[in-house]
């Protein structure tokens, strides 16, 4: 572990664009379930039964039912920012750290103080009319205090999508995240199976341009024969604090 950290903290201060790519992983100590974790949302719910749920035809064919399952496992408004998205927006501070591409949905990056995050997969806090031509965007109270399930457009009545990329759809800022990660000199992965396309093909893409991909992830990752360093860990916030003092 200390040589990791050793190791993650030297690759890191020799950095000239040192970028952070962030998954679920990384919210776990702030108390938000993951996907493929030990007490990932798929081993409690069935993996086939979320991924049939989180995508675009079924919201299209049955909102309630999306609803249902969003507001109960995919809405986060009352936590708070670990010490990992804490420390991130630290060394973001210090220069360490140029940015962060993340497919997290939460927002605590943001929350953290961190400044350059690049969100590929939307945010849960925000909900955009379905509408043709419409487009207006709601927060989550208005979410929560509609009195109907699938809630809807004040103005023109149709039904509302949670601002968030679901499978069937296209990912935010492909282009700024992919230019991002592959004009990093290290890339440091943090919290991700990295099973989840196109991000892990980004990544896949830097590991065969530079050798410096460092991961932090508790358990296997698809990349990890391609990490220069990797250290398995759940102490995420710990692991960064320490990296940060010896920087
Ligand atoms: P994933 O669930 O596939 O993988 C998370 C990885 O993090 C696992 O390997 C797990 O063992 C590891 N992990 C768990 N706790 C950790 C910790 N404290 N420190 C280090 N590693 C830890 O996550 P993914 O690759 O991001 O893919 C999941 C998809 O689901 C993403 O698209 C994301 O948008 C979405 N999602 C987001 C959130 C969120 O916003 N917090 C939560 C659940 C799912």
């Amino acid at each position: 572990m200390n040589e990791n950290i050793n190791n993650i903290a030297s690759l890191l201060a020799s950095a000239r664009k040192a970028v952070v790519v962030t998954g679920a992983g990384i919210s776990t100590e702030a108390g938000i379930p993951d996907f493929r974790g030990e007490n990932g949302i798929y081993r409690k719910l069935g993996e086939n039964r979320v991924l049939n749920i989180i995508n675009i035809d079924f919201f299209r064919k049955h909102p309630d039912q999306f609803y249902a399952f969003f507001r109960e496992n995919l809405t986060f408004p009352n936590v708070e920012p670990s010490k990992a998205h804490y420390m991130l927006a630290e060394m973001e501070k210090r220069g360490v750290i140029k940015g962060i591409v993340t497919q997290n949905i939460d927002g605590l990056h943001n929350k953290a103080g961190s400044k350059k995050v690049i969100p590929i997969h939307g945010t849960a806090d925000r909900f955009v009319c379905t509408g043709s031509g419409c487009n207006k965007v709601y927060d989550y109270d208005y979410v929560l205090n509609h009195p109907d399930i699938v809630p809807s457009c004040s103005e023109c009545g149709n039904i509302l999508k949670p601002d968030v990329v679901l499978f069937g759809e296209n990912i935010h800022n492909y282009i700024d995240a992919s230019e991002m990660i592959l004009s990093a000199d290290v890339l440091l992965v943090i919290g991700s199976s990295l099973t989840v396309y196109p991000l892990a093909g980004m990544v896949k893409e830097f590991s065969t341009i530079t050798q410096n991909l460092i991961i932090i992830n508790k358990g296997y990752t698809q990349l990890d024969h391609a990490a220069v360093v990797k250290l398995d860990t759940g102490k995420t916030g710990d692991a960064l604090e320490a990296i940060n003092a010896l920087i």
